[in-house]
C-alpha cells in the first residue's frame, strides 16, 4: 500500500467555525510535472488527489478559487498540456493532480480513446491516489462522465467528493432540492459526499480545503 489507505472511513468531516482566517485561507500550489502516462508520474509514494470535471463544469474556476493562483489552472489549460496528468506539489504535504483532457469533448475519438486508457490506469492503479474531487455543473449533475467517473472511485474504493458547482445560479429552494437530489443519487456510493459549491462566491470553499488537508496530509 502507498502514501493512503483506499479503504479509509472519515466521514464526516467537521468543518469548524467561518473565522476571518479561515475564509481567507488557500492551498499554495506549485506546478511539479506533466507525466503522459502512468509510467511517467512521479515514483516518490506522496499522496495525491486527482480532480476531474468535465470541460466547462469549472474545475480551472474552482483550482483558482481553492489557490488563488490563476496560473495553476492556465497551466493545466496550456496546448499539450491537455493530453497529459499534470501534478502541482501543495504546501499541506501532498500533490493535487489535474487531468485535463478527461472529459475533453473537442479530442477526436482516437485521441480521447488512447487518453482515456492512460488516465484509466492511473485512476485504478496509482497506488499514492488516495481521492477524487469531481467538479459537476449543479444544474445537469450526474452526466453519463460523471457516473463513469464515480463508478471507477467505488471499483477502487477511493473517497471521492462531488462539488456541486456553479451553485450561485441557483435560487436558494433550488440548491436545496439539488444537494437533496445529489445525496439520494449518492446513497449506494460508499465514501462520497456532495456540497454545494460556488467558483465565483467561493461559498464551499472552506470544506474543500479541509477536505483536501486531510487527504493531503496521508503521505
Ligand atoms: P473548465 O472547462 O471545467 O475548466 O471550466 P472553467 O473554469 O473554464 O469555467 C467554465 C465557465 O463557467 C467560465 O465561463 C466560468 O467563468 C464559469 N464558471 C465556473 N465556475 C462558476 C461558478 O461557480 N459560478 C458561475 N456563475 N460561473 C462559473
Amino acid at each position: 500500500m502507498g502514501a493512503c489507505s483506499r479503504s479509509h472511513t472519515g466521514w464526516p468531516w467537521s468543518v469548524g467555525p467561518l473565522t476571518r482566517e479561515s475564509l481567507d485561507e488557500r492551498i499554495q500550489a506549485r506546478f511539479l510535472k506533466s507525466a503522459p502516462t502512468l509510467a511517467e508520474c512521479p515514483d516518490d509514494g506522496v499522496a495525491e488527489v486527482a480532480i476531474l470535471g468535465r470541460s466547462n463544469a469549472g474545475k480551472s474556476s474552482v483550482l483558482n478559487q481553492l489557490t488563488g493562483n490563476r496560473h495553476l489552472a492556465r497551466t493545466s489549460k496550456t496546448p499539450g498540456r491537455t493530453r497529459l496528468i499534470n501534478f502541482f506539489d501543495t504546501d499541506r504535504g501532498g500533490r493535487l493532480v489535474d487531468l485535463p483532457g478527461y472529459g475533453y469533448a473537442r479530442a477526436s475519438h482516437a485521441e480521447r480513446h488512447v487518453w482515456q486508457r492512460e488516465v484509466e490506469r492511473y485512476l485504478e492503479a496509482r497506488d499514492p491516489l488516495c481521492a477524487l474531487v469531481l467538479v459537476t455543473d449543479c444544474r445537469h449533475p450526474f452526466h453519463a462522465f460523471d457516473q463513469h467517473m464515480l463508478g471507477w472511485a467505488r471499483a477502487a474504493a477511493l473517497p471521492a467528493l462531488v462539488l456541486l458547482n456553479k451553485a450561485d445560479k441557483l435560487a436558494h429552494g433550488a440548491r436545496t432540492k439539488c444537494l437533496r437530489d445529489a445525496e439520494r443519487f449518492l446513497r449506494e456510493q460508499p465514501h462520497t459526499q456532495a456540497i454545494l459549491f460556488s467558483a465565483a462566491t467561493g461559498d464551499g470553499r472552506k470544506f474543500l480545503i479541509d477536505w483536501l488537508s486531510e487527504r493531503l496530509a496521508a503521505g
